[in-house]
């Protein structure tokens, strides 16, 4: 059983280990092997797995319906000691403080909180930079840790992740990730009240049409992916803070 915090420190912590000497990466003494888990019988549903060792993913959603992903110990990933699919671990993650209370779980079908999240945190640095050097004396930067939920006009729900800059009246300049409950790979990014980007993630794109790509391919079209969007961003907050200088004088 994988336990992580994020599959995206464990991502980094293996990239680190790289770097250590070999010797670093290997114990000593053999430890003694835990005692093997009993067969369940049931087959995982990861691709490629052939374990007969799964036990069905833990995740509930707000009504109480389940998922119906097996998991074996190998694929699963335990969060707070219960065990879930890869894709529920994330959507758990994604909501944070929320996780708390049952009847916050989103729909068990609904993407939309672990996708707002995961690019969220692939985004943060740089927006709290973007958004800290932009900044006046007085002036500071505050942000989401996880995804909220949240209604347009039409009670349409959404789930985003924002950045602040505020002063002590309050905020100046919102930066906002949302993706919304209906469509739930496409993301749309709000700067103040300008919308500046909407667009579907390539690896969901692929997804969508059932494609796969060399990794080097996945690769850098994710980084094309988020060069766009940072420099969508940042330009954004240019103007915004373009028009308000003009304001000031
Ligand atoms: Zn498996
Ligand atoms: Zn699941």
């Amino acid at each position: 059983m994988l336990t992580v915090e994020t599959p995206r420190k464990n991502a980094g912590a293996l990239r680190r280990l790289g770097a250590l000497p070999a010797t670093a990466l290997f114990r000593r003494r053999e430890q003694a092997a835990p005692p093997p888990r009993p067969a369940s019988g049931i087959e995982c549903t990861m691709r490629g797995c052939s374990n007969h060792t799964a036990e069905p993913c833990a995740y509930r959603d707000r009504r109480q319906r389940s998922c119906t992903a097996t998991i074996c110990p190998a694929h699963g990933i335990s969060l707070g000691g219960v065990a879930y699919c890869r894709r529920h671990a994330g959507t758990v993650q994604a909501i944070g403080e929320l996780a708390r209370d049952q009847s916050a779980y989103p729909d068990v079908d609904d993407r939309a909180p672990s996708l707002v999240d995961w690019i969220a945190r692939d985004l943060d640095k740089d927006i709290r930079r973007l958004l800290a050097r932009t900044a006046r004396p007085g002036e500071s930067v505050i942000a989401d840790d996880a995804a909220r939920l949240a209604h347009d006009f039409h009670r349409h729900a959404r789930w985003e992740r924002s950045w602040r800059l505020v002063e002590h009246t309050g905020p100046i300049l919102t930066v906002t990730l949302h993706v919304t409950e209906d469509d739930d790979s496409q993301l749309h990014v709000r700067v103040g009240t300008e919308a500046v980007a909407d667009g579907v993630p390539p690896w969901i794109a692929r997804r969508r049409e059932g494609q796969d790509v060399e990794a080097a391919i996945d690769i850098s079209q994710r980084q094309l992916f988020y060069r766009y969007l940072e420099e969508t961003i940042s330009e954004a907050v240019a103007r915004f803070r373009d028009r308000s200088d003009r304001l000031d004088q």
